[in-house]
């Protein structure tokens, strides 16, 4: 049999830049393993939620601790289709943790430096050998700072809140253009500002611009990219 090397792909950008997409995409044709790392964010934060650990006076960070350390049953499933689902415990939770009011608190829960440490911990474990392609915030400066490939994703304000908008009326999950922007530029500027793994371009990170972008265009710009690096025909 022939081995087939380890290779990380590393995706990181601003919020709703098409990230995920993307990554899903690659995924699928070039038969990598998809993780989406602001999944894991959103399920703590659905739970934290739960729990009232978090709520508009903030966070209860002694309690949110205590509930890490006593087991967040967060898990990824593969149903079979190519696609991967959050799960916490038996529960898909997949649908609730892409709600407005899960997008309202999973920046300031994402700054939270134990959050962090315990969801990349997970990362790690679920990234097993072989080929990954890992979406998030900080996969190429922190989680993976020696991923093989680097992806550093940007659009216009304009575009990237018009295609979550499009997204989440999709989805049946209603919310207004004026929210959609507003939560960008909150979770963009939380994200870019916080202390721990702040958002931003690894160095050897490659720019994908992607606001006047199909993406067909996008594959097209990455298969150069792999196969230039790795020798794979996609
Ligand atoms: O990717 P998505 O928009 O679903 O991520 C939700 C939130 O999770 C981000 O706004 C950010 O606060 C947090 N996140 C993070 N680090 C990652 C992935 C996501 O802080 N690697």
């Amino acid at each position: 049999m022939i081995a087939v090397p380890d290779i990380i792909i590393a995706v990181d950008g601003w919020s709703s830049t098409g990230k995920s997409t993307f990554a899903k995409l690659v995924a699928k044709h070039f038969g990598f393993l998809y993780l989406d790392s602001g999944a894991m964010y959103r399920g703590v934060t659905l739970l934290a939620m739960e729990k009232g650990l978090i709520g508009p006076e903030g966070i209860d960070e002694p309690g949110l601790k205590k509930a890490l350390d006593a087991g967040f049953d967060l898990h990824f499933e593969r149903p079979g289709d190519g696609s991967t689902r959050l799960y916490s415990g038996e529960r898909d939770i997949e649908k609730e943790i892409r709600t407005m009011e899960v997008s309202s608190y999973v920046s300031p829960i994402s700054a939270v430096a134990f959050v962090r440490s315990w969801v990349d911990e997970r990362l790690h474990a679920f990234s097993v050998k072989g080929r990954v392609i890992m979406d998030g915030r900080d996969i190429g400066t922190t989680v993976f700072p020696a991923a093989e490939l680097k992806i550093f994703m940007t659009a216009s304000d304009e575009v990237r809140a018009q295609r979550r908008f499009d997204e989440l009326v999709q989805k049946g999950t209603p919310a207004t253009m004026e929210e959609v922007m507003k939560n960008l530029k909150e979770r963009d500027y939380i994200d870019s500002h916080r202390e721990t793994s702040p958002l931003r371009r690894a160095e050897d990170a490659f720019e994908l611009d992607n606001s006047d972008m199909n993406l067909h265009e996008e594959l097209v710009w990455i298969q150069g990219l792999i196969q230039g690096k790795f020798g794979i025909l996609g």
